[in-house]
């Protein structure tokens, strides 16, 4: 229609963006000195956007629908409160004044938190965890190490492969996952293998058009048919292996199949590359996601074959309460807090510990520092989120014993209802 789309990468004052929707690839390319905030019509707390905006430290509140939208303006003052979700348009001064302390006080907070950054998470009884980050592209890790983020639970390869016209080839891919591994030095660094589908689209890609694109054609599903795909990205995974503490991860499995196919392909892509004579790291760990409830249910199974579980939320909540992520509208029925999240999250953990494996987490429950207490008590070995929260989480853990949390596990998983749940949890 000859209408100029807006390029985000392009903006160069200080903005707040009012938009219908920003795609995960738009949120990614925001500039941090200059976008200060953002408010969307669309989206969920668990979009890909939202999830983006807080990797980067951006306040936003996202799926406010039609109405507020359209009364945005130019040059108007906006005030994007993005802890409780409010957003003022053309605030009084009493409210501009109460959030000109608020921020100075969230200020105070953050120097306070910042100031442990480096000490463990640990219990006061000396129970030890792992704190990490979440990242999408190798900016993330100045965060993350700034707030003493002990390595990276996620890295979600797929947004290497946005934002261009075809699919980035294993050179490139290689020279990622090589710097990020050097960056963490010792720290471990789990990267995800490809997750598109749902609401990461790859245009280049052209897939067909689905009635349920968050059940359909995605993730490991797409990989195990491509390797065209998914051979580049174990090889350049196996070999920026050597050069620090990667760990590959497996996503959206559902089936025992599916995880021996998707090694499988690890062993048969570490041949060839003995067979080239090329440098890998042969014993490489090996994960998998836990986001279907199908993998909750057979975890015993499961644990056997990998070497580490991390519980991905964002899906298993939707999955589990069939409700999808990015509906606003059904957003009530997308519940952390739901009973059945929290028996599924023991029952996935307490099947890793049983084999002797470990267990983390890397969905946004994992950085809601309400829920740390209740995941401290069932055992969860691992806490990844992003690297915004890592301090608030890591305060809460060494601020109670391993005795304490078990006790509030067990009193948590005694509520039949969410709201019970989330109102035991905040107090
Ligand atoms: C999850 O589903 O919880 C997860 C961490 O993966 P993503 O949010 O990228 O789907
Ligand atoms: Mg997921």
């Amino acid at each position: 229609l000859g209408i100029k789309s807006l390029d985000t990468s392009m903006i160069n004052e200080e903005v707040i963006i009012v938009a219908h929707d920003l795609t995960p690839s738009d949120t990614a390319q925001l500039d941090t000195d200059k976008v200060l905030a953002f408010v969307t019509r669309d989206g969920s707390r668990t979009s890909h956007s939202a999830i983006m905006a807080r990797s980067l430290g951006i306040p936003s509140v996202v799926g406010v629908g039609s109405e507020l939208i359209e009364k945005a303006e130019k040059e108007m003052e906006i005030i994007v409160d993005g802890n409780s979700g409010k957003v003022y348009f053309n605030p009084d001064q009493a409210t501009l004044d109460e959030y000109n302390e608020k921020l100075e006080e969230y200020k105070v907070e953050q120097e306070r938190l910042k100031a442990f950054k480096d000490k463990k998470a640990e219990t006061g009884d000396g129970h030890q965890v792992e704190v990490v980050g979440n990242m999408g592209n190798l900016k993330d890790i100045v965060p993350i190490l700034d707030n003493g983020g002990e390595g990276v639970g996620l890295f979600r390869s797929e947004f290497l492969y946005m934002d261009r016209s075809e699919l980035p080839t294993e050179e490139e891919q290689f020279e990622v996952y090589k710097e990020a591994a050097e960056k963490m030095g010792e720290r471990p660094v789990i990267i995800r293998t490809l997750d598109v589908g749902g609401d990461k689209e790859l245009p280049y890609l052209d897939f067909p058009e689905e009635m349920n694109p968050f059940l359909g054609y995605r993730a490991i599903r797409v990989c195990l048919e491509r390797d065209d795909i998914f051979k580049p990205q174990l090889r350049a995974l196996l070999r920026a292996g050597s050069y620090g503490n990667i760990k590959i991860m497996f996503p959206m499995i559902a089936t025992l199949e599916e995880l021996k196919a998707a090694k499988a392909k690890v062993e048969e892509v570490k041949a060839e590359l003995k067979e080239e004579e090329v440098e890998y790291n042969e014993n490489i760990d090996i994960g998998m996601m836990i986001e279907v409830p199908a993998a909750v249910m057979i975890a015993d199974q499961l644990a056997k074959e990998v070497d580490f579980f991390s519980i991905g939320t964002n899906d298993l909540i939707q999955y589990t309460t069939a409700t999808d992520r990015m509906n606003e509208q059904i957003a009530d029925l997308y519940q952390p807090f739901h009973p059945a999240l929290l028996r599924l999250i023991k029952k996935v953990v307490d099947a890793a510990h049983e084999e002797g494996k470990w267990a983390g987490m890397c969905g946004e429950m994992a950085g809601d520092k309400r829920l740390a207490p209740f995941l401290l008590g069932v055992g969860l070995d691992e806490f990844s989120m992003s690297a915004v929260s890592i301090p608030e989480v890591k305060d809460q853990i060494r601020n109670m014993s391993l005795e304490e949390a078990e006790e509030i596990a067990e009193e948590t998983l005694s509520y039949s209802t969410a709201r019970e749940v989330e109102k035991f949890l905040s107090e």
